[in-house]
């Protein structure tokens, strides 16, 4: 009686290591890890725009804050001036006064701007937060994806590795002539036996004349689909054992 087992077993050792092959070619694409990594960039480069921004805020107060202080050595300098007694002229006196209350005015203004300035200055600084704190979170993310990559990446080598021998040992095991038949049907068609029930080829999905049935059933030569070309293979060789 033809067995065709090994066959059998040589087609579900030859699916699992293509499915295994397609899941390494999607973990190595890496498409989740690259775009959690283009985040990071991203994140990255705002982080590092705010901080010379808020450094930008920052001279920007500290100009302001020595303005401020100018201006009001400058109000003083007049006050002083208008109140020691050296100035006696009427006009002069009032241009002294005109000269403190346009300093006063400009002060008033300065501080208005290290205000906003200030606010500006908060807003950032919570910005800088929120962002690093996104960063933070991302690259932890982005470590853990490596590391589980790196984890299925191993397991599937190992898995591959066992169903290369295993595919090995199982076609020293098969005639050649019937093996090379085989392998030439699963390059065209993709798998090279089929399992045929209730006469019909399941690799196909089409019924099998009679003829063949019985061919098959006979057991004395492989028997191939008329419709797919596939070694046919079930529950027939079973009964019969
Ligand atoms: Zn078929």
């Amino acid at each position: 009686m033809l067995d065709l087992s090994s066959l059998w077993k040589l087609e579900k050792n030859h699916e699992s290591l293509y499915s295994m092959k397609n899941e390494m070619k999607l973990l190595q694409e890496r498409t989740e890890f690259h775009k959690l990594e283009k985040k990071c960039q991203e994140l990255e480069e705002r982080h590092e725009n705010l901080l010379i921004k808020m450094k930008e805020v920052r001279l920007h107060l500290r100009k302001l804050e020595q303005e401020v202080d100018t201006h009001k050595e400058k109000s003083r300098m007049a006050e002083l001036t208008l109140y020691n007694g050296s100035v006696k002229d009427l006009k002069q006196l009032e241009h002294l006064e005109k000269e403190k209350e346009y300093h006063r005015n400009l002060i008033d203004v300065l501080e208005d701007k290290i205000i906003d300035s200030m606010g500006i200055s908060e807003d950032t600084e919570s910005r800088i937060d929120e962002i690093y704190r996104l960063l933070s979170e991302s690259k932890g993310d982005l470590v853990e994806k490596q590391n589980l990559i790196d984890e299925s990446s191993a397991k599937l080598k190992n898995g591959m590795e066992v169903l290369e021998k295993t595919i090995e040992n199982l076609e020293g095991e098969i005639d050649g002539a019937r093996l090379s038949k085989y392998n030439d049907i699963r390059k065209r068609k993709g798998s090279g036996i089929a399992e045929m029930k209730n006469d019909v080829c399941n690799g196909c999905h089409m019924h099998i004349p009679e003829k063949i049935v019985e061919k098959a059933r006979q057991g004395k030569a492989v028997v191939t689909c008329e419709n797919c070309g596939r070694i046919l293979y079930g529950v027939l060789e079973q009964e019969d054992i």
